[in-house]
């Protein structure tokens, strides 16, 4: 038999070739391999909760483990879980939802990518604000579509119909919309969500919605689901949730869509083919997650709430940032540009500075679209948010002195 030699650089798919790792799993990376190392790193840079996924959510899981729920499931999930989801959206935002119009996904992050791919081909042109979620733009592209960034740092990234209705072309398929948003932790309000959404209506433009955050946002901002809107502007949007943050889940990869359902069938047959169906002892657990009491989000979101508190007043004295107010998620987002000197000329330098010489971990914007900021996670002790940001404003003093 002759073997052919594999050749020395494989040949990546083009779409997949241009995509780009991401930046948040590389600084995921970095703080581990510090740790392995035995440093006392501070790592300000994880986008996951440090609470464990509460009890009773655990017990479900374990019950269903018992009961033999071990085998492959529908591949929109059980109609237990959907049955949650659609009373989840009743009970939260007065919403309804029919069994055809929603499907459970393994994470949020699938939810978006059944989406996009479904819908969106070469040639379509697919809005997405900066500062971005990393995966956004990247599955765009995977899809062979082109995404087109809206610049909102003139608008306090607060992503704003105007600046919808300016980006729109004929070739506009979708725009994808993340409040609250990582990594800026705005929070696009409520009415001007509502006319984002009849830009599109009107432009016949399909939208996704990645309320990822949902639960998390700060008063004076209230908890706000597009699902409260009405139907006629619903019409196009696809809703895409996650269990992972507001429950304290990220390694159960529970998440799901509520979308038209048309649209679901696209995304059923993509999820289908790819992953068959999320985790059946984890769909238990994420309907127990739905319909139990939400007491424990509401101990999460006043905790993160304290730290919020504490890190937006100790941003404010650090010399050469500034700073949006975090209103939801638990990220703030600093603007580093007044301390960029000499070598320290980028916020990628300023990030590698702050690992070098004080093992501190914070995410450089640049991988969210914006240059210049840095992404600092409150995810994580208020103890250990104090000292590292004791680390990064002597970063900054040295900058600027
Ligand atoms: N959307 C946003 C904005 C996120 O930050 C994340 C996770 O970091 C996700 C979606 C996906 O979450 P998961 O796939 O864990 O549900």
């Amino acid at each position: 038999m002759m073997v052919k030699p594999a050749p020395s650089d494989f040949p990546l798919a083009p779409n997949v070739a241009r995509m780009r790792a991401s930046a948040t799993l590389a600084a995921m990376q970095q703080a581990l391999a510090l740790k392995a190392a035995g440093a006392d790193v501070v790592d300000l840079g994880a986008g996951e909760p440090d609470f464990d996924t509460p009890e009773h959510i655990k017990q479900a899981a374990l019950e269903a483990l018992r009961a033999g729920e071990t085998k492959y499931t529908a591949t929109g999930g059980t109609r237990e879980l959907q049955q949650a989801i659609i009373n989840y959206y009743e009970r939260e935002f007065g919403a309804r939802y029919d069994f055809k119009e929603v499907m459970a996904t393994a994470g949020g992050k699938q939810a978006i990518f059944n989406a996009v791919v479904s819908l969106c081909e070469p040639g379509d042109e697919v809005l997405v604000a900066r500062p971005y979620w990393v995966s956004f733009p990247e599955m765009v592209t995977f899809a062979g579509a082109t995404p087109v960034l809206i610049d909102t740092e003139a608008s306090a990234f607060h992503l704003t119909a105007a600046e919808v209705a300016r980006a729109t072309t004929t070739r506009t398929k979708l725009i994808i919309i993340n409040s609250p948003s990582n990594p800026s932790g705005r929070v696009i309000p409520p009415d001007e969500f509502r006319r984002i959404l009849e830009v599109c209506a009107e432009r016949g433009i399909y939208a996704i919605s990645d309320e990822c955050y949902l639960q998390f946002v700060y008063e004076p901002a209230r908890v706000f689901s597009v699902a409260s809107l009405a139907p006629e502007l619903r019409a196009r949007l696809c809703i895409a949730g996650s269990f992972s943050k507001t429950y304290a889940m990220t390694g159960w990869r529970m998440g799901y869509a509520l979308a038209p359902a048309a649209w679901i069938v696209g995304m059923l047959k993509v999820q289908g083919h790819s992953t068959s169906n999320p985790n059946s002892f984890a769909q238990h657990a994420a309907a127990e997650a739905l319909n139990a009491t939400q007491a424990c989000v509401a101990e999460m979101l006043a905790e993160y709430s304290r730290r919020r508190a504490w890190l937006t007043n100790a941003l404010a004295e650090i010399p050469g940032f500034s700073c949006f107010e975090p209103e939801g998620a638990f990220y703030a987002f600093p603007d580093v540009r007044g301390c960029l000197r000499g070598e320290v000329n980028s916020s990628g330098a300023f990030v590698e500075k702050l690992l070098r010489d004080e093992q501190t971990v914070v995410t450089d914007g640049a991988g969210f679209g914006a240059d210049g900021f840095i992404r600092i996670s409150y995810a994580t002790s208020l103890e250990r948010l104090q000292e590292g940001v004791r680390r990064i404003r002597r970063v900054a003093d040295e900058c600027v002195s």
